[in-house]
């Protein structure tokens, strides 16, 4: 049987898993990457002595990596080295009003019942509900390709659907176990990571409370783009080859079938092609338009995750009271959600996220230096300008220096925003996405963007717009569900 080449576009997270996956069956693989180093939104650029990491900063799922490793006989120890972060995070509430969530599940239980009475025994129960989710949901049901119905069922599945509580929303959820305003702040905070409201998601979504509290946050150390460097030197031991500064600018596809990929220096032939850059911009803008199988309407009618504004700053000093992961939630979260979903505009009161990884690693700022990266989570499609930057930065600035207590400002040495402009122009990004597709009940497995064309036969799709979703672990699964239904259709001498 003959060897099939298969073409990867897009070096991300979901183009790594896939590309390896595929070469591990015995497929040549070729990845094509438009920007000059690997990762996606999870790149990693240094400046003055500070390395910053542009997109994830929260490894959470220890399991979803260590399993990527060890389906090919290694372990993520291999090729990075993790730390266990306690506190987990810090939130802060106002001035002089902050809590940091202990890794601890006892201590946690403590503070609960410290805010809430009973609320203790109440977290256990949910837990031990959150936990059968995660088991299901993170063993079998993200692993679906979402092609047909009949992969859910099984009778043990079914139920275990019907059991995981897929049709209540996450919001009325976590209300019939708490009450006290602080407890369902933290337990919603996860929900964030979906990129759609808890009103929006569904409860079997608690799986990311389980994630949180029970597997814990954990730190890859010299950054989260270490593990980038490691699934590219597993990815060039299973025999991939990497082309950098190629942007993909066409499919060429003759009676239903892709041929090449043709990029601004090149003309690749291809067998198979797995698409990893954002699912619109391929359809949109690298297909003839009788070969996309989404119309404008419908992506005009998708719920994107949110966009983010950005600063990446270096300081030249040590800072009091920040941890690892800061979330400053002393605004109410309910204008600033209607900001990001319901009325998409620049927010009012925005809450804001602060990473300081040098808290943690001193690899990543020069000595007595810290590491600050500050999101803010907006809607995509906004007007993207540097005044509106500029005017969150000081918004931004003034609050932390208050709540942290501490001149910030006249520290800065390195400073750099990243925001919609940045999204389109360095990964082509629908409407700016920072994190993809929202997971809404009404676009779940079955319900996004499909994984394979509709109308190209050898053309398949992976990454955060396709199933199971955004996020670093999701789109790991992602880049290994799609190799295995490229290897369902075309066999190799390996897969046969
Ligand atoms: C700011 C930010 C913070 C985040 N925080 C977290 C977090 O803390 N934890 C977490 O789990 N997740 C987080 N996420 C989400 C996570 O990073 C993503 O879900 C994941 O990295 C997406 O991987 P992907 O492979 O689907 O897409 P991408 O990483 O976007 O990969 C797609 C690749 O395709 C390339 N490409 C695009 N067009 C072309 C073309 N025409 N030709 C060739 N190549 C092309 C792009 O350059 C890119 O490298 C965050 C994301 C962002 C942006």
């Amino acid at each position: 049987m003959e060897e099939k080449n298969v073409i990867v576009i897009g070096a991300g997270f979901s183009g790594l898993s896939a590309a390896t996956s595929l070469a591990d069956r015995g497929y040549k693989v070729t990845v094509l990457e438009k920007n000059s180093t690997p990762g996606g939104r999870a790149r990693s650029y240094s400046a003055q002595g500070f390395t910053f990491d542009m997109g994830p900063s929260w490894y959470w799922m220890p399991d979803v990596f260590e399993s990527y490793f060890r389906k090919f006989g290694k372990s993520t120890a291999d090729y990075y080295d993790l730390k266990r972060l306690d506190p987990s995070y810090t939130v802060v509430f106002g001035e002089d009003d902050f809590v940091d969530v202990p890794a601890s599940l006892d201590e946690l239980k403590a503070l609960f019942e410290h805010w809430e009475p009973g609320s203790a025994q109440q977290l256990h129960k949910f837990l031990e509900q959150a936990a059968y989710k995660y088991e299901v949901g993170i063993n079998q049901l993200v692993y679906k390709p979402g092609r047909s119905v009949t992969e859910f069922m099984n009778l043990r599945l079914l139920l275990d659907v019907l059991r995981m509580d897929v049709f209540q929303s996450f919001h009325k959820h976590i209300r019939r176990f708490f009450s006290h305003p602080r407890i369902i702040k933290l337990m919603e905070f996860p929900i964030l990571f979906l990129g759609a409201l808890p009103e929006n998601t569904p409860a079997l979504y608690s799986l990311m409370n389980y994630a949180d509290i029970s597997l814990g946050t954990w730190y890859p150390m010299g950054g989260m783009h270490k593990i980038i460097e490691g699934m590219v030197q597993l990815a060039e031991e299973k025999g991939v080859t990497f082309n950098y500064s190629q942007d993909v600018q066409e499919i060429q596809v003759h009676a239903g079938v892709a041929t090449r990929v043709v990029t601004a220096t090149g003309v690749f032939e291809a067998d198979v092609i797995v698409a990893s850059a954002d699912y619109h911009h391929v359809e949109k803008n690298l297909l003839p338009a009788q070969y996309q199988s989404y119309s404008d309407t419908y992506w005009d009618s998708r719920v994107m995750a949110p966009s983010s504004l950005i600063f990446y700053l270096g300081i030249s000093k040590r800072l009091n009271n920040l941890r690892h992961h800061n979330l400053f939630f002393d605004e109410d979260f309910g204008p600033h959600a209607r900001e990001i979903y319901t009325n998409p505009k620049w927010p009012a009161k925005p809450l804001f996220y602060v990473s300081a990884p040098s808290v943690t690693d001193p690899s990543v700022a020069p000595a007595g230096c810290e590491n600050l990266f500050i999101l803010i989570p907006v809607a995509p499609g906004l007007q993207d300008t540097e005044e509106i930057r500029e005017k969150y930065y000081n918004l931004v600035m003034d609050r932390l220096e208050k709540l942290t207590n501490q001149e910030i400002r006249q520290s800065v040495v390195y400073k750099r925003s990243y925001a919609h402009n940045d999204f389109i122009h360095d990964y082509n990004a629908f409407k700016g996405n920072a994190y993809g597709l929202a997971n809404t009940l009404l676009q779940t497995a079955l319900l996004k963007p499909a994984l394979k064309s509709k109308k190209v036969k050898n053309l398949f799709y992976t990454g955060q717009l396709t199933v199971p979703g955004p996020g670093v672990p999701p789109s790991l699964i992602s880049g290994q569900v799609v190799a295995a239904e490229v290897a369902k259709e075309y066999r190799t001498p390996v897969s046969t």
